[in-house]
C-alpha cells in the first residue's frame, strides 16, 4: 500500500475553532504509524510540479474558480465562497497538494495488480463543485483521481464509493451526465444533514449516459453498524458487481462514527473494518485489486485514528499489499 502525503496539508490554517483542522493530521499519522505505513511525498511524480497539478485540476474545475481561490489566499481573505470554507494564506497550495496526492495515488495503482494507494491529505474534496467551494472542500480530489484513471490510463469504467457521513454533492454533480463513473454514496439522510442532497431519487441525469450511474443510499439518523453493513451487502456490492469497475476509488470519511460531533450516525471502528473488507474483496474480484482511497471528513480525532487504522489494516490484509 502506497500512502501519499505532502507537508502543505499542515499549513491550511482554518482558524482556532474549525472542525477541519490541522490536528486531524496527527490522528492520521498515529493510524499510519500503528500499521507501520510511512507516507511518501510527491517527489519523483509529475505532481510534484504544482503547475502540472493545476493544469489537471482545470479539466474538472473552472479556471475562473481556481484563480478566484488563488487570489483569495493572496489577499488574505478569511474564507472562500461560504464561511465554512475558511482559508489562510497557504490554503491554495494545500488544496493543490491534496489534489496532487490523489492523482499520485491514482497513478500508483496502475503499476501492477493488487495495488492499493491512500491519499492522506486535507482539505477534503467531495463537496467541491466545478465552480465553487463548499463544506470545507475546495478541489474535488477523488473526482480528479477518477478523471486521471480515465484520461491517462484508458479506463472506461471507474467507481467511486463515498462512505463519508455527508453526501458528496460535488462528486455527484461532476459526473452525473457521464457513464464512465459510477458514484455510490452512503450518508446520513439529507433531510437531517448538510448538504441536503443525496436522495434516493437522484440517480444521474436523465437522458444522458449518467442515468442510473448514481446510487444514493441515505441512512436514518441514529442508525449504526448493522444498517451500514446491510446497505453495503444489499445495495453497494451488487451495484459494483453489475458495473464491473476497472478501479474502485473510495471517498473515506470517518464522520459517520458515533463520536463525531458533526453528524448523527453510530458507526464504530469495526464498521470501517467491515466496509474495507467488502471493498477490498470487490476490488480483487472486479478490478484486479486496484483500490484508491482518498481521505474526506472525520472530526473526532479518536474516531478518525481508530476508524482509519481499522480501514487501512483491513484493505492491506485482504489485498496482501
Ligand atoms: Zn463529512
Amino acid at each position: 500500500m502506497l500512502v501519499f502525503q505532502d507537508a502543505a496539508a499542515q499549513r491550511h490554517d482554518t482558524g482556532p475553532h474549525h472542525p477541519e483542522r490541522a490536528a486531524r493530521l496527527d490522528a492520521v499519522a498515529d493510524a499510519l504509524a500503528s500499521l507501520d505505513l510511512a507516507p511518501r511525498t510527491l517527489a519523483g511524480t509529475r505532481w510534484s510540479d504544482p503547475q502540472e497539478t493545476i493544469a489537471f485540476i482545470s479539466t474538472l474545475h473552472e479556471v475562473g474558480y481556481i484563480e478566484r481561490f488563488r487570489w483569495a489566499c493572496l489577499e488574505g481573505r478569511p474564507y472562500l465562497d461560504v464561511v465554512d470554507c475558511a482559508i489562510g494564506p497557504a490554503s491554495f497550495d494545500a488544496a493543490v497538494a491534496a489534489a496532487a496526492c490523489a492523482l499520485a495515488a491514482a497513478d500508483a495503482v496502475m503499476i501492477g495488480p493488487g495495488s492499493s494507494a491512500f491519499s492522506a491529505m486535507r482539505p477534503p474534496g467531495h463537496h467541491a463543485e466545478a465552480d465553487r467551494a463548499m463544506g470545507f472542500c475546495f478541489f474535488n480530489n477523488v473526482a480528479l483521481a477518477a478523471q486521471r484513471l480515465i484520461a491517462a490510463h484508458a479506463q472506461a469504467r471507474v467507481a467511486i464509493v463515498d462512505f463519508d457521513v455527508h453526501h458528496g454533492n460535488g462528486t455527484q454533480h461532476l459526473f452525473e451526465n457521464r457513464g464512465d463513473v459510477l458514484y455510490i454514496s452512503t450518508h446520513q439522510h439529507p433531510a437531517t444533514l448538510y448538504p441536503g442532497t443525496g436522495y434516493e431519487w437522484e440517480r444521474g441525469r436523465r437522458g444522458t449516459p449518467g442515468e442510473g450511474r448514481t446510487l444514493n443510499i441515505p441512512l436514518p439518523p441514529g442508525s449504526g453498524h448493522a444498517e451500514a453493513i446491510d446497505a453495503f451487502d444489499r445495495l453497494v456490492l451488487p451495484a459494483l458487481a453489475a458495473y464491473r469497475p476497472q478501479t474502485i476509488l473510495v471517498s473515506a470519511g470517518f464522520d459517520a462514527e458515533a463520536r463525531d460531533p458533526l453528524a448523527g450516525l453510530r458507526w464504530t471502528p469495526t464498521t470501517y473494518e467491515a466496509v474495507a473488507q467488502r471493498l477490498a474483496d470487490a476490488a480483487v474480484k472486479l478490478a484486479a485489486g486496484r483500490i484508491v482511497t482518498v481521505l474526506e471528513g472525520g472530526y473526532d480525532t479518536h474516531a478518525l485514528r481508530e476508524g482509519l487504522a481499522r480501514y487501512l489494516g483491513a484493505i492491506r490484509s485482504r489485498l496482501n499489499d
